[in-house]
């Protein structure tokens, strides 16, 4: 029987979901699910200092958000300092592990002379070897893991291929502190262990630790499992992403109004490849993820592709999710209700909004007009076109319309067009004179669905106001 694959993902709850952690989320998530394999969290949590609460949040609405679930319920990792502990005295009991009485003075004169020879400043196994006797009665210890002191570490990862380290690399690293406390390598390894993790995806800034913590797996014999190192986000410039190259974080992006599905899709295709696969519904990606499609050079962000892919599947959406959305960033706007009759002309007008907007927040600006009240104000371009001769063709064209039965697109159409040609008009002369007075600029779906989205009595009101003004 082969074994059920099991990733997981360990963010430290320190701060923003960054989305090369999302990613590393999403890469976890589809290899277990395209193996029938389950997909696990872990939340960090052993630095107490710089964990919140409030980003334990973040990661819970983030993933949700992004619709990555774990199979199982989430493990905090503070919670299991007890077996991190009990891991670590194994360990000394075994003989793999040792106690090390250095006092701080020491371990600082240990590295000043190591970093004045020019060596790196790695402990130098002072008490490796030595009798814990020597040691002053009660003095405090923290236990070391007992390093290889020969030949070399090898692992063969899914990412990155062969990567090896000479073992005189590897220092006694303390697995647990002085105060008792187990270190960060230490948790992750029993953690891992003990989640039955057969697969380790992370990125490769983690790459040294894995070394490390390897080290763990083979003083206790367990099996270690596979790693695959994904290599990080740049920004577009090649220089590591940051705020100045725009959102890193998922609750940014949700709230600049990213879909999640587009943004799945394009940290998915940002670094891994599948022929020209470029739209990818979550069941294609479930079906097509493997870890031989990931590149190994540092991906480029490209928010240009991003707002690309959004407005593809900002298309895709459905009318009343984006109209409960839209709802949503428009409350609270100065000026725009978001009542049942701004609901109402939302989903109306929904197919022709979405077609224009490449964000929830653009799409959110587009609609802002159907929830103002007359008399609206007019932007500069849209001022320019209600011009005096326009009012006068807006009165005229406001009686044909008051007539028109039933009020529906189709038959505002054919009254626009017949009004154009019996006054010796263009279409575009009407249409957009009219635009202007019903949205206060210059730019709206087609004229006709947008008079219907908004209906008779308000259409005649925006034109009645604009004569008035
Ligand atoms: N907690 C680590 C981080 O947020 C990840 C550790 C891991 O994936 O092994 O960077």
């Amino acid at each position: 029987m082969t074994t059920k694959i099991r990733t997981r993902f360990a963010p430290s709850p320190t701060g923003l979901l960054h989305i090369g952690n999302a990613r590393a989320a999403l890469f976890n998530f589809l290899y277990a699910r395209h193996h029938g394999g389950e997909f696990l969290l872990r939340i960090e949590d052993t630095d107490r200092e710089r964990s919140t609460q409030q980003a334990v949040d973040v990661i819970f609405e983030g993933l949700k958000w992004m619709g990555i679930t774990p199979d199982e319920a989430p493990v905090f990792q503070s919670s299991r300092q007890e077996r991190h502990t009990e891991v670590a005295l194994d360990l000394l009991a075994k003989g793999q592990a040792y106690k090390c009485y250095c006092t701080p003075e020491e371990l600082k004169e240990m590295r000043e002379t190591a970093m004045a020879e020019g060596r790196p400043p790695r402990y130098n196994g002072m008490w490796r070897d030595r009798d814990p006797s020597e040691a002053p009665a009660g003095a405090p210890y923290a236990v070391r893991i007992r390093a290889p002191r020969e030949g070399e570490t090898v692992i063969t990862d899914l990412v990155q291929g062969e990567v090896r380290v000479a073992n005189t690399e590897l220092d006694d690293m303390i697995i647990l502190r002085s105060d008792g406390t187990p270190t960060y390598q230490h948790a992750v390894v029993v953690d891992d262990h003990d989640m039955e993790v057969t697969h380790v995806i992370r990125g490769d800034d983690h790459l040294t630790n894995t070394f490390r913590q390897l080290m763990i797996y083979r003083a206790m014999g367990w099996t270690q499992p596979q790693f695959a190192h994904l290599p990080l986000i740049h920004g577009p410039d090649g220089a590591k992403l940051s705020k100045r190259h725009g959102a890193q974080s998922v609750v940014e992006f949700r709230d600049e109004g990213y879909l999640p599905e587009a943004l799945c899709n394009y940290l998915l295709r940002l670094g891994w490849g599948h022929g020209d696969a470029e739209i990818l519904s979550r069941d294609e990606q479930i079906r097509l993820f493997d870890l031989d499609g990931v590149g190994r050079s540092p991906s480029r962000m490209d928010y240009a592709k991003l707002l690309h892919i959004n407005g593809v599947w900002m298309r895709e959406a459905d009318d009343d999710r984006l109209t409960a959305d839209v709802l949503q960033r428009l409350a609270g706007r100065e000026g725009v209700q978001t009542d049942e009759v701004t609901r109402e002309r939302l989903r109306v007008l929904m197919p022709g909004l979405k077609e224009r907007a490449r964000t929830l927040a653009e799409l959110a600006d587009s609609a802002a007009f159907l929830g103002r009240q007359v008399p609206l104000s007019f932007d500069a371009k849209a001022e320019k076109l209600l011009s005096p001769e326009a009012r006068t063709m807006l009165g005229d064209l406001a009686r044909d319309l008051a007539a028109a039965d039933p009020f529906t697109a189709e038959e505002i159409d054919r009254l626009l067009r017949h009004f154009a040609e019996t006054h010796g008009h263009k279409l575009g002369q009407v249409a957009q004179p009219l635009r202007a007075a019903m949205t206060g600029t210059t730019t709206s779906p087609g004229i006709d669905v947008t008079l219907a989205a908004l209906g008779r009595d308000e259409v005649l009101a925006r034109i009645g106001a604009v004569l008035r003004s």
